[in-house]
């Protein structure tokens, strides 16, 4: 049979494997850097038969997405083969390809230790060594059974009984043999560039009733290159992380007294949140949306109604006040309608832009709490938009612009995609239609690109969700717009049209920065705990060079403090590149060094982030402070206008 191999015509045997074709179109070295091959979209093994029907076969590369997952996919089957080697007593569960490398989950009776990673990963060079092909076999569900029954691997049955298939496909290379879809690389020699990062627990399919497993992490690249530039990468995270950042410089904390997934805002943490809530108010305000404020709790009745009880018990807390029955809100949604119900509205009175900074507990699994990432109680920049069918498309594309205007604040590139309809859901599918059309005619109209997210929208509606990058190029959900014709429906919100009857409105659920702790972690990580100018807890700090001149520094901190600048003193008697050292690690961004020649002048010497400015006035400090904090929010046409004093 004729067929088109990498843009070649090639006349390919029956039966043909795929190896054998694509050799015949590819040059040696090209060949040998092929991983697998796609027909039809379909990813197949190259010592496949070339399938029934297949017009055109393509080589699949590392320096592609799938080329990469098929390689990090293949180094988990590696890391199993090498953890069974030196850990026999160790069993198997899942090993799948993820965003940044591949994982593995053991079940063993202790932690691995780093000792182990280290040895794990010198056998599997020596697999990778040997350059053991992978072949596979589809066997009956009885002869797989027994395969694994000899192998004292229970997981890999339990797998078999959930997937209810009759046959199954193994794959093994070098003796070892794993339950698999595939596919693979050819061979264990394909594996040129990996590491194994690090060790956590997981639950066996993450849920913590279930036996706590050791996930060994891993990742691989196309070269050793690519692989070196992500280490780095990760070495920069970990200096990044928020979770450390954040008790070293005194933001937040988390205490076991206070329970799992709960914040402590510390003074100068609660500060910057602060001004975030303060900014987000007066920019709500600006845009025509109106403050609300609704109860935390709500009679269990409201959430039966709302569908929130039966699709999104597991996530709430209830409580009980005289004997009824109350849900802790996991979302702000109820009482905005409530708030709409509350009296007549007419088609004149819409759009409605209700705002609320929503604080609301939701519970998360013990094993997914993640720092700020990921909490039992937040605040959300949550608003509920009730408009007229025919001002849908103007109020989603009001949003977009908003959320762009902030993405620019913060300097964050983003991406857009769509989430449709998922398994359970509530409202008919012609409402879904229309919403998801909705959400995608507006983004064409403001001609912002978009991806395709099928099946993970909220169970009451399509949404768009937006993905900041941070200065490390990781993807991070913040802004959500939710497009909801049921909740209207259920609650029976109404208007009275032009006409004099009752018509339904439409209800865009939407947050900007997502839970204001999630994106102040993202923030932290972002900043390296540098927060620009206008966000940073203490922007300027005033250090002396002798105790001759804490006076004068006495002065220009109340100068300063009156002029709006949040500014502290360093006075103890320590040497000057000390205190300079001190309020660096401190992320301080403006240092005024006070001295012999600055007290003569009635002045102080500027250093902006460790550049020398050289002596200013305290007018001229104070002016280039301010307009520092301005610089940001010219970009998004908006303006800064917070005054705090800093905490000491
Ligand atoms: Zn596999
Ligand atoms: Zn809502």
């Amino acid at each position: 049979m004729r067929m088109m191999v990498a843009g070649q015509e090639v006349e390919a045997e029956p039966k043909a494997r795929c190896g054998e074709v694509l050799s015949q179109a590819l040059s040696k070295k090209k060949f040998k850097q092929a991983l697998a091959c796609r027909c039809n979209g379909a990813l197949l093994d190259l010592s496949k038969p070339v399938p029934d029907g297949c017009s055109e076969l393509e080589p699949v590369y590392a320096d592609e997405a799938d080329g990469l997952s098929v390689l990090r996919h293949s180094a988990a089957h590696i890391m199993a083969e090498a953890v069974k080697k030196l850990f026999p007593k160790a069993q198997v569960t899942i090993g799948p390809a993820i965003e940044d490398g591949f994982y593995y989950d053991f079940d063993f009776e202790r932690p691995f230790t780093p000792e182990d990673l280290a040895a794990i990963e010198a056998e599997m060079r020596n697999i990778v060594a040997g350059n053991h092909a992978f072949t596979c076999r589809v066997l009956p569900k009885s002869e797989a059974e027994k395969i694994f029954k000899d192998m004292g691997e229970d997981y890999k049955r339990e797998i078999m009984d959930d997937l209810g298939e009759d046959s199954f496909s193994l794959y093994s290379q070098d003796g070892f043999t794993d339950l698999c879809r595939g596919p693979h690389i050819p061979s264990t020699g394909h594996l040129k560039a990996f590491k194994l990062t690090h060790v956590s627990g997981a639950y066996w399919r993450g849920d913590e009733r279930n036996r706590m497993l050791q996930r060994i992490y891993g990742t691989a690249f196309a070269t050793p290159k690519d692989l070196k530039k992500h280490l780095a990468r990760l070495e920069e995270a970990k200096k990044r992380d928020h979770r450390k950042l954040g008790p070293q410089l005194d933001l937040f904390s988390f205490s076991e007294e206070a329970g799992p997934g709960m914040v402590l805002w510390h003074p100068k943490g609660a500060l910057v949140r602060t001004i975030l809530e303060d900014f987000e108010k007066k920019e709500h305000l600006r845009r025509g949306y109106q403050i609300v404020q609704g109860p935390q709790l709500l009679p269990l009745q409201m959430w039966e109604k709302s569908g929130h009880y039966d699709n999104y018990r597991e996530c709430m807390y209830f409580t009980e006040i005289d004997e009824s029955a109350y849900g802790i809100k996991p979302m702000n949604c109820l009482a905005h309608m409530l708030i709409y119900k509350s009296r007549i509205r007419s088609y004149r009175d819409l759009p409605i832009r209700y705002f609320e900074l929503g604080t609301v507990h939701r519970h998360e699994k013990s094993g997914v709490l993640h720092g700020l990432l990921r909490v039992r109680q937040f605040t959300q920049d949550d608003a509920h938009i009730i408009c007229r069918p025919d001002q849908l498309q103007e109020e989603i594309i009001g949003v977009v612009d908003f959320v762009r205007d902030i993405m620019n604040l913060f300097g964050f590139e983003y991406e857009i995609e769509i989430s449709t309809r998922p398994e359970k859901y509530i409202g008919s599918l012609e409402d879904w239609d229309r919403a998801t059309n909705a959400l995608m005619d507006a983004l064409k109209k403001l001609g912002s690109p978009f991806d395709i997210n099928e099946g993970d929208g909220a169970f009451y509606g399509p949404k768009i969700d937006i993905k900041l990058k941070d200065a490390l190029g990781r993807r991070w959900q913040c802004a959500t717009i939710q497009c909801d014709f049921t909740l209207p429906e259920r609650f029976g919100l109404v208007y009275v049209g032009r006409d004099g009857e009752r018509h339904r409105p439409v209800m865009l659920h939407r947050v900007v920065l997502g839970a204001i702790e999630r994106f102040f972690g993202v923030l932290v990580e972002h900043f390296a705990g540098a927060f620009p100018t206008w966000l940073a807890p203490v922007q300027a700090k005033i250090l002396t060079v002798t105790d001759a001149h804490n006076a004068f520094a006495g002065q220009a901190l109340e100068s300063l403090r009156n002029k709006g600048v949040r500014v502290e003193a360093d006075l103890r008697n320590e040497k000057l590149g000390y205190k300079v050292r001190e309020a660096r690690l401190e992320k301080i961004p403006y240092l005024l060094v006070v001295g012999d020649k600055e007290v003569e002048a009635a002045g102080v010497n500027v250093r902006v982030r460790g550049e020398e400015r050289g002596l200013k006035s305290l007018e001229e400090a104070a002016a280039m402070i301010l307009a520092d904090c301005q610089e940001p929010f010219k970009r998004g046409g908006m303006s800064y206008s917070f005054s705090y004093s800093c905490p000491v």
